[in-house]
């Protein structure tokens, strides 16, 4: 199966990707992360993402597409593929299922996981991270029991620069006015299943894999 899921950023994409890939068996691509790697490693492609990125607003659309076919094009993709964070422009869209369908592949669901925008701010303006197991935290709703430190690991917890208020709301803006259209394509597609991402982090996987499902 091949898997889109949607929604804004703070919808709780990552965290779902990546148990819906375990439960499904597929592999996650995270542009996001993705980029974040690349930044990290600091390559050609992460110095040219940075700026973007700190600003909030899309990394340009070749880029992003053909970093993402490099990673759908290898042989732990072969299985299927769960994709987070892209498409996240119809030109993204519309380059992917084209050059998916060169080889004979396609996307089978969309999954559009809705979340207010009051409600997403909440969520990422208290977010903080484990850098060494990318465990998710909120100050507010899923506070670590030691501030500041990873539950699991005692690793000190980092904020991503892109998680304060300011971005935050470049990047909503960003989202309503590029990556909203998408959902109008995959429903004409026939490919579109909305699944509200309000409840409990459970409540959201069961909803998506009965989605998956139906
Ligand atoms: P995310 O972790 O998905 O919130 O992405 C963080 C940042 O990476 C975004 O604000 C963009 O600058 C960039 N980015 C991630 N995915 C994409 C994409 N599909 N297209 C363009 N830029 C992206």
């Amino acid at each position: 199966m091949n898997l889109v899921l949607l929604g804004p950023p703070g919808a709780g994409k990552g965290t779902q990707a990546v148990r819906i890939s375990k439960a499904f068996g597929l592999v996650h691509l995270s542009s996001g992360d993705i980029l974040r790697a690349e930044r990290k490693a600091k390559t050609e492609l992460g110095a040219k993402a940075q700026d973007y990125m700190d600003r909030g607003v899309l990394v340009p659309d070749d880029l992003i597409l053909s970093m993402m076919m490099d990673h759908i094009g290898r042989p732990e993709a072969a299985n299927g593929f769960l994709l987070d964070g892209f498409p996240r422009t119809l030109a993204q869209a519309e380059g992917l299922d084209a050059r998916l369908a060169e080889k004979d592949r396609k996307i089978e669901t969309v999954i559009n996981i809705e979340v207010d925008d009051a409600a997403v701010t909440r969520r990422l303006t208290g977010r903080s991270t484990c850098p060494k197991c990318g465990r998710i935290y909120h100050e507010e709703f899923s506070p670590p029991v030691k501030a500041g430190i990873c539950d699991d690991c005692g690793e000190a917890l980092t904020r991503r620069k892109d998680d304060s208020l300011e971005v935050v709301g470049q990047r909503l803006k960003t989202y309503h006015e590029e990556t909203k259209p998408l959902i109008a394509y995959y429903q004409n597609g026939g490919l579109l299943k909305r699944v509200s991402g309000e409840g409990s982090v459970d409540d959201v996987t069961a909803a998506i894999q009965e989605a998956c499902r139906r």
